[in-house]
């Protein structure tokens, strides 16, 4: 087996035996990140740590990547905007502070949606990155960098942020597993803020077991985001625990007419296979199933336009000269945010504006409250809620993406955000040339019963023998 095949553990495991030594290993990742990233182009820039590595860490000499909106030193954090695109990072966001106290050692900053607002990786100000598995398509979004340099081996681990999806659809688009955990699970402390109350920094994987052990270090605590919830678990103590007693729900909203068949022909089989390992499922209605989408975009796109009002060309990033004929913030916001990030500005703006206040904004906040009781009550009878991470495969790059189509990619995914829940996508079959993932939800703070779950699922799914997902073969790239 190739050595970037390995996940976080197995590689812990060979630095600890001394099968091979840190600095072979950050040779060889880079090795493989400077031939694969030219095909793929899930980089935006390389990172030089400046500080020593720690060497009594446990995840001392672990590479990993992070997405260019998690601030860390040594280098920019753009949020793939050109409005940002000389902002240098002044501080380590808490998650960074927390790998790099263990050792683990940052390599580079990866490619997104510009703010995080979209589902391809083609809004980025600088380039789209690629789907491995079929260089013709987007890989999901808005994390596709993460994604896409865990999926090829450039890094063993990396982290994403999730809004509304973002950490999700690009694992299951590029057969890698992708984690958000409850919203206050993990300091936002060095995000930059798209929607605040359902932003979550989370990890990208090769195994579950990876997901829990990354889990374990960047969710401690964090002196600075008063929303982080200070208790600490350890993720990975019960994750071989048996599931068969569990029931879980799927909601028929997630696999209606809109979902591509043949997703819905692999979610079958996945009901089948977690009916055979013991659990019960049911089929359930969500009748504010077709609300969420909707209110997830009101409420997004409105705390996107005050978090978003920062950018000024006064404090941070782009400064454009003011003529005699233009005003200087004006024109930095013109020519710093592009089409996606205007479209949304406007939009929050619009719906936050006095004769929409009552009907869209508070109306959504209305919506979002019982979405979340209703997932409550779910969560009464069930331990956990699965579906299809997205009812549409991945578009090729350059497709042009509509309400309709950012409908199909996200609206199975929005709803864990808007109530706060843990999710977790986890490889689930191929359509055609790509991968789809499976998503488990579970009830808020339940994230250690959520990644048990997964784990059953992702061991008796059988994609290899040893357990591992299947590897890209990128054309021109043969062995590295
Ligand atoms: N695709 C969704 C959007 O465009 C979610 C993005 C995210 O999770 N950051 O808003």
């Amino acid at each position: 087996m190739d050595i970037w095949m390995n996940s976080v553990e197995d590689l812990i495991e060979l630095i600890k035996t001394k099968k091979i030594k840190p600095n072979e290993l950050q040779r060889y990742y880079l090795k493989r990140l400077y031939i694969i990233d030219e095909k793929v182009k899930a980089f935006i820039h390389l990172t030089t740590q400046k500080e020593h590595l720690r060497s009594e860490g446990f995840l001392t000499g672990i590479p990993f990547a992070l997405k260019d909106n998690i601030m860390a030193l040594g280098g920019q954090t753009t949020a793939a905007s050109k409005i940002l695109w000389n902002y240098r990072s002044t501080y380590d966001a808490t998650v960074v502070e927390h790998l790099k106290n263990e050792g683990a050692l940052l390599i580079g900053k990866t490619n997104m949606d510009e703010f995080s607002m979209g589902s391809t990786t083609e809004h980025s100000a600088f380039f789209p990155t690629k789907n491995p598995w079929d260089l013709e398509r987007i890989p999901g979004g808005s994390s596709g960098g993460s994604a896409v340099a865990v999926a090829t081996g450039m890094v063993p681990f990396a982290l994403g942020s999730d809004t509304g999806g973002s950490i999700r659809l690009p694992a299951s688009y590029c057969g890698v597993v992708g984690y958000k955990p409850s919203y206050s699970l993990i300091s936002r402390y060095g995000l930059v803020a798209f929607a605040s109350s359902m932003d979550q920094i989370g990890p990208i994987t090769r195994s579950v077991r990876d997901a829990a052990l990354i889990t374990n270090v960047i969710s401690r605590k964090c002196r600075y985001d008063v929303t982080k919830r200070n208790t600490q678990k350890d993720y990975l103590k019960n994750i071989e625990e048996p599931v068969n007693s569990f029931r879980v729900a799927c909601i028929r909203e997630t696999i209606d007419d809109d979902c591509d068949p043949l997703i819905l022909k692999l979610f079958e089989e996945a009901v089948l296979q977690l009916q055979w390992m013991g659990i019960q499922t049911d089929y359930i209605n969500l009748k504010q199933y077709r609300d969420a989408y909707p209110v997830y975009t009101i409420i997004s796109s409105a705390e996107a336009s005050s978090n978003l009002a920062r950018y000024d060309g006064i404090l941070y990033g782009l400064k454009v000269k003011p003529t005699v004929k233009t005003n200087p913030i004006q024109k930095t916001r013109e020519v710093g945010f592009g089409p996606e990030v205007k479209r949304r500005i406007l939009l929050g703006t619009f719906n936050l504006s006095h004769q929409r206040y009552e009907d869209y904004y508070r109306h959504a906040l209305l919506l979002r409250g019982t979405l979340t009781q209703q997932f409550e009550a779910i969560f009464k009878s069930y331990d956990a809620i699965i579906s299809p991470v997205s009812k549409k495969t991945p578009g090729k790059i350059g497709d042009k993406t509509d309400i309709k189509t950012m409908n199909q990619y996200d609206s199975n995914t929005v709803l864990a955000n808007l109530a706060g829940l843990p999710a977790i996508s986890v490889p689930m079959g191929f359509v055609g040339t790509t991968p789809v993932g499976l998503q488990f939800m579970a009830s808020k703070f339940e994230d250690d019963k959520l990644l048990r779950l997964a784990r059953a699922y992702e061991k008796t799914a059988g994609f290899h023998e040893d357990g591992s997902y299947p590897a890209p073969h990128i054309e021109g790239i043969e062995d590295v």
